[in-house]
């Protein structure tokens, strides 16, 4: 790439590429303080709204673009249009409205062709200190029909305007969020600013090969382009994020993402695996006989899948990601087999007890009519039970352990281990992964030399592909797209609150015929700023009131996990008829007994939340129901999305709808990563410039897979800035 040609605009030029990339980055960071006209109080203001630095600044793009390339004559204005004028205020003053017990702001602009109608009701001290008569406006908004002949805008926009050339102020005009009120023309004055003197800095480090193929520009030139459009630029691209300077900066920001993880996953691979091989397939084939069932195809592509990572010297790490009930325990306990039928131990760890001992026996009968040994291991055993566990474990005895993060907290020593299982993946952090990963080699941490363990991970919480490939980029990912056959889809169905008492007695009918339900609230406790239903009032008031015949179970989050597990173990055993809850209920535990779910304040919960709510019903043979209760959905969208929950049982078609709805940081597990936060880039939105950037990376890498050439140094400064940590590159080198 020609770094040096980027730098003849008009900037000294630097040397080498690195340094400069390092430069750039340092220069950027310089606090927004020191940006002309950004006083020390404006700095700390815009600092509270996460604006600290000039590449916030920078970063911070308009939301959407306002023609205002034509400046009418008031005289041509038309009603119902959106449109802008040129004139000056020749009468400005308040009146008070009796009628709406509220003083307003009224004012006259002239242009020579007529007078317009300016009118505030809202805000009116603060508007009349920036108006003025005799000053001279630009005024945008949609004209109304006023009083009389004459027209007018309310609430228009407006920028206080020197007299002078016209042509300057006729112009696609950014409009951006304004944190606190901000003036708008304050923000673009900041701005004005900071491109003149920091968007040289501006790390435009992409390999001119990929620029030119993916036809992007300069970051600097995109930049000034998405600040200050050109009066000939495409509006319509432009306001649907799609200019060709919006795809450069989006490219720009997924392609340092795409080539940290495509780098982490290449570290990885060239770590020596175990190569779990076919040829004893004896434990396999009896398995096979003793299922009740017949694999789904979705579950024997996902398991071919499987062996042929297991079948490398490479370490495995991938991921099976499918709806709650999918079967994705009986694909991981073959791929537990193959591992034990080449002589190694497997571990499998689950995020509570409760899952870990349904895990433990369900499997255990397997086990045992195939003259496997197998043991639980959880933090609550006793103290002599562990001990015992623990030592067997450590002189390979035991082929099949399955058990809580205890397992790494306890220091258990697994000297053949060969393959680490860990379901509801989200719910463990990266260290409790990586410690996974580090039992075979107890206490010899400093012995990578040692073959790595392969790890499947295991998540009910489908996502999106676009979404898949920044949370999980750098896994091998599988989805089990299909339900074992005979699932009845849960029946769900919207209710508002006036509908409650119908609502209820439907739980009642479900409860007398010896099921049991889980009533589902947003909080634990009543919260005085939200005005919302919670659990613990809940629980009290249906259990004296409308379940009073029933008993009736209180579950959430401030319980401590022994307090959880006790409950959650009196709704299995069937103590318990109803369950008032907060989402805290497990994921994936299975009660085959519940057939109804309410949840109440719907609408307060993203889509795949209540997909994963309610894939605790419907787990056994009889009809589920999910009844969902909505308070004061007036927004026709808000109500369209809660429909979606009716008609769309697919975990997969869930999220996508959740994705493109809300974002992904509404969706689960997301947030926590911090690998979704994009300054620009929006994954539903821009998932086709996803796939491309993923392509080059990668593509990059395999021509440098350590990014040390010369071409890739800067790059590689970059993507340490970008995400160095986020990505624990530090650990890569
Ligand atoms: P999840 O993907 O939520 O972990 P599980 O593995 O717990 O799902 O499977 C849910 C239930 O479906 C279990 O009772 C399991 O035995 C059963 N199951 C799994 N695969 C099949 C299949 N191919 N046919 C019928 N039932 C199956
Ligand atoms: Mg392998």
């Amino acid at each position: 790439m020609n770094l040096l040609d980027h730098l003849s605009i008009g900037k000294p030029a630097y040397e080498p590429t690195h340094a400069l990339a390092k430069d750039c980055w340092r220069v950027l960071q310089t606090p927004l303080r020191f940006l002309k006209g950004v006083g020390p109080k404006r700095a700390l203001q815009l600092e509270g709204l996460g604006l600290k630095t000039v590449e916030d600044l920078l970063y911070h793009l308009p939301f959407r673009y306002e023609d205002r390339r034509q400046i009418k004559k008031i005289h041509h204005g038309t009603i119902g249009q959106e449109e802008s004028f040129v004139g000056k205020l020749i009468a400005l003053e308040k009146r008070y409205i009796p009628k709406r017990r509220r003083q307003i702001l009224v004012g006259t602009l002239t242009d020579g062709t007529g007078s317009l109608g300016l009118v505030w009701y809202h805000g009116t001290p603060y508007m009349a200190k920036m108006l003025w008569k005799g000053q001279e406006l630009l005024v945008h908004g949609k004209v109304e029909r006023g009083l009389g002949i004459q027209k007018r805008i309310v609430h228009p926009e407006f920028e206080s305007i020197e007299p002078g050339d016209e042509g300057e102020r006729e112009r696609i005009l950014p409009i951006y969020l304004r944190p606190g009120g901000i003036p708008l023309g304050a923000i673009r004055r900041w701005l004005a600013q900071a491109l003149g003197e920091y968007s040289n800095f501006l790390p435009s480090f992409l390999p001119e090969a990929i620029t030119r193929r993916q036809g992007l520009m300069d970051l600097r030139k995109a930049m000034d382009q998405l600040h200050q459009p050109y009066k000939t630029a495409d509006l319509f691209s432009l306001n649907r994020f799609a200019s060709p300077a919006h795809r450069s900066v989006i490219f720009d920001e997924f392609f340092y993402l795409q080539l940290g993880l495509g780098l982490r996953r290449k570290y990885r691979s060239a770590l020596q695996g175990i190569s779990f091989t076919p040829n004893g397939e004896s434990l396999t084939r009896r398995m096979r006989a003793l299922l009740p069932f017949a694999l789904t195809s979705a579950q024997e592509r996902v398991l071919e899948e499987i062996y042929g990572d297991m079948a490398s010297s490479r370490p495995m790490q991938r991921l099976i990601q499918g709806d709650v009930g999918s079967g994705k325990t009986i694909v991981a306990w073959f791929a537990a087999l193959r591992a034990i039928e080449n002589g190694f131990q497997v571990v499998c760890m689950a995020p509570t007890e409760l899952l870990a001992e349904q895990h433990f026996r369900n499997l255990k009968g397997f086990a045992d009519r195939l003259a496997l040994s197998s043991a639980l291991l959880t933090g609550s055993l006793p103290v002599k039970t562990k001990k015992e566990t623990t030592a067997q474990i450590g002189r390979g005895e035991i082929a099949f352990i399955v058990g809580t993060h205890a397992l790494i907290q306890e220091g258990v020593h697994v000297p053949r281990m060969g393959l680490g299982i860990i379901d509801e993946q989200h719910r463990f952090g990266v260290v409790q992964r990586m410690g996974l990963q580090h039992l075979a080699n107890w206490r010899a941490s400093s012995a990578p030399s040692l073959p790595q363990p392969d790890i499947l991970l295991m998540s009910a919480t489908p996502i999106p592909r676009s979404l898949a490939m920044v949370l999980y980029g750098d896994l091998e990912v599988s989805s089990l797209n299909e339900m074992p056959p005979g699932r009845i889809p849960v029946k769900t169905k919207l209710f508002t609150e006036k509908e409650r008492s119908g609502l209820y007695e439907l739980v009642r009918e479900e409860v007398r015929k010896g099921r049991q339900a889980y009533v589902v609230y947003p909080l634990v406790e009543a919260s005085e700023r939200l005005h919302l239903r919670d659990a613990t009032r809940m629980a009290e008031e249906l259990s004296q009131a409308a379940f009073r015949e029933f008993r009736v179970g209180l579950i959430h989050g401030r319980m401590n996990v022994e307090e959880r597990e006790q409950v959650m173990r009196r709704f299995k055993e069937g103590a318990l008829q109803i369950l008032v809850a907060t989402t805290v209920i497990e994921v994936g535990i299975d009660i085959p007994n519940s057939t109804v779910m309410v949840v109440e304040h719907a609408e307060r919960f993203g889509l795949s939340q209540l997909h994963q709510l309610r894939g605790r019903v419907g787990r056994g043979k009889d009809p589920s129901q999910c009844l969902l209760v909505h308070y004061g959905l007036s927004n026709p969208q808000a109500l369209r999305r809660l429909k979606v929950m009716e008609t769309e049982h697919d975990g997969f078609m869930v999220a996508e709808a959740d994705l493109s709805l809300r974002g992904p940081g509404e969706l689960l597990g997301t947030r926590q990563s911090g690998l979704a936060d994009f300054r620009l880039a929006n994954l539903a939105r821009d998932s086709h410039l996803l796939l491309e950037s993923r392509r080059e990376a990668l593509e990059w890498l395999a021509k440098d897979p350590t990014l040390m050439r010369q071409e890739s140094l800067a790059l590689r400064e970059i993507l340490k800035y970008r995400w160095g940590s986020r990505l624990e590159l530090g650990a890569i080198g």
